[in-house]
């Protein structure tokens, strides 16, 4: 297994810590607002990666987060906290709030076929664990208080900027948007740990800690749900681009400041979905979620196959003819694949044969395009038998998720009366007896199933 590794800048060959194992951490949602399909996006990448990993026969145990304190409007420490303020404005406690969005988070996340990471923590239930981690980071002098505050002392570090390609002088206050200047930070690439004064202090939640009440940064959760919860050694930690800097940036410096040696082997990021005006975002105003494209009409799975489309280190523009080019596509290759006829005729070799190539495109750095495409090829390949082409595509979408074969919805018995049919309209088309063909295919209708004549033959749509 090969996928690019962002601390490495290279498509590297994947090495678990244990073998067979692996420890696999995914930044979750910060639950203020309505993840959109750009967030989706990124957790379908991340769902690819799970599923692939599983595939190939690893033992994976894949963690999350759900952001329910402590990110502030700008991602580095100046601004508001999102929760609150979105408390704020809808008159809602900030417990309210994330329970609804996280609600809304997790309906969106199978619309789209997301198989829910193992473990699933908020932030706001690990308070003791983030105390631990400071208190030994405080001791060991890797951070420092100052106007009430705990922050981290990136000046410890030779390589604190390891993860980004950025040089340091670009990251300072003043070229980087929405960063305000602190004068309690003794470099300005140091990083809150805990806040007990912050401008904005009507914070809902609050805790007590050695250093005064107050609530955690955002970055220290995510240190801390990980190391609590997959030790030590983590293999794969991953997000959008967004958050090589400064979320992953300061993950890794007080990880690895708090436990003394490396922690993560492989960073993992996706590109971004974009719109026509740039990268989707929550703060640009209405909100594009899976749910609305569903109101609309359109498949949420139509979406995970556009983003299987393109890979998940491109960017991708989003538009609606693209969304309904590619439901029409899946919607093609569904009827493809619904008439493959079982003849019970399963070749081991040839599955073999196929299952591994599929297995090569997905280790090869996720290509998902090229997997589908493999899918097409079984359909046209007129020397493999039915069932092994439905052995081969159900097998396939354990890691795609497209719902090629629902099975439970095919009754097999009307699907043979229907192939007859069609068979018999063929005969009478060929004969030129257009009228018969006619009469047949109002007999289909009357069954409760459409046809289409397509280059390729009859498509059967099932209403
Ligand atoms: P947030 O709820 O803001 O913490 O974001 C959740 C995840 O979505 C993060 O890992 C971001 O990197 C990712 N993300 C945000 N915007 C986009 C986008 N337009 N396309 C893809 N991923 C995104
Ligand atoms: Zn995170």
């Amino acid at each position: 297994m090969k996928f690019y590794n962002t601390l490495t800048r290279k498509v590297e060959e994947f090495i678990p810590n244990e073998k067979g194992k692996v420890k696999f951490y995914t930044c979750g949602p910060t639950v203020y607002h309505d993840q959109h399909i750009g967030n989706m996006r990124n957790y379908i990448g991340h769902d690819i990666l799970d599923k692939t990993l599983r595939y190939l026969g690893y033992d994976v145990l894949r963690i999350m987060n759900i952001t329910d304190v402590g990110h502030l409007t700008s991602d580095s420490d100046s601004g508001e906290d999102k929760m609150v303020k979105s408390a704020k404005e809808s008159h809602k406690s900030v417990m309210d709030i994330a329970k609804y969005y996280t609600e809304q988070f997790f309906n969106d996340f199978k619309l789209i076929n997301n198989r829910v990471p193992d473990i699933v923590k908020p932030a706001t239930g690990e308070i003791d664990m983030y105390i631990k981690i400071i208190t030994k980071l405080l001791d060991e002098e890797y951070a420092y208080i100052e106007g009430g505050n705990v922050y981290f002392d990136t000046s410890k570090l030779d390589d604190y900027y390891k993860l980004t390609n950025h040089k340091e002088d670009e990251m300072v206050v003043g070229v980087r948007d929405g960063v305000e200047f602190d004068s309690n930070k003794h470099n300005q690439a140091d990083f809150v740990l805990w806040f007990t004064k912050s401008k904005f202090d009507d914070q809902e939640l609050k805790w007590d800690s050695p250093w005064g009440y107050g609530y955690p940064g955002w970055h220290i959760e995510c240190s801390g749900i990980s190391i609590k919860y997959a030790g030590e050694y983590l293999d794969i930690h991953g997000g959008g681009v967004d958050n090589i800097f400064p979320h992953h940036t300061n993950e890794i410096a007080q990880s690895e400041s708090y436990l003394g040696h490396k922690w993560c082997n492989y960073w993992f990021h996706n590109e971004h979905l974009m719109d026509n005006s740039g990268k989707m975002s929550k703060s640009k105003g209405a909100t594009l979620t899976v749910t609305y494209l569903k109101d609309q009409g359109y498949d949420p799975l139509a979406f995970r196959f556009m983003c299987l489309n393109s890979h998940y280190r491109k960017q991708l523009i989003f538009s609606y003819e693209a969304l309904k080019q590619s439901e029409e596509t899946l919607n093609k290759l569904k009827n493809k694949i619904s008439n493959i006829k079982d003849d019970n005729n399963f070749n081991e070799d040839d599955f073999n044969k196929y299952n591994n190539e599929f297995k090569n495109t997905l280790e090869n750095d996720l290509n998902t395009a090229n997997a589908i495409t493999i899918i097409y090829n079984i359909l046209k390949d007129n020397e493999l038998s039915g069932n092994t082409k439905l052995k081969l595509i159900k097998s396939f979408d354990e890691v795609l998720s497209l719902d090629l074969i629902k099975e439970d919805n095919i009754d097999n018995e009307l699907l043979d009366k229907v192939n007859k049919l069609i068979e018999e309209r063929q005969n009478y088309k060929k004969e030129k007896n257009y009228e018969k063909a006619d009469q047949i295919r109002e007999k289909i209708e009357s069954l409760g199933v459409t046809i289409k004549d397509t280059r390729d033959g009859v498509e059967i749509i099932w209403n």
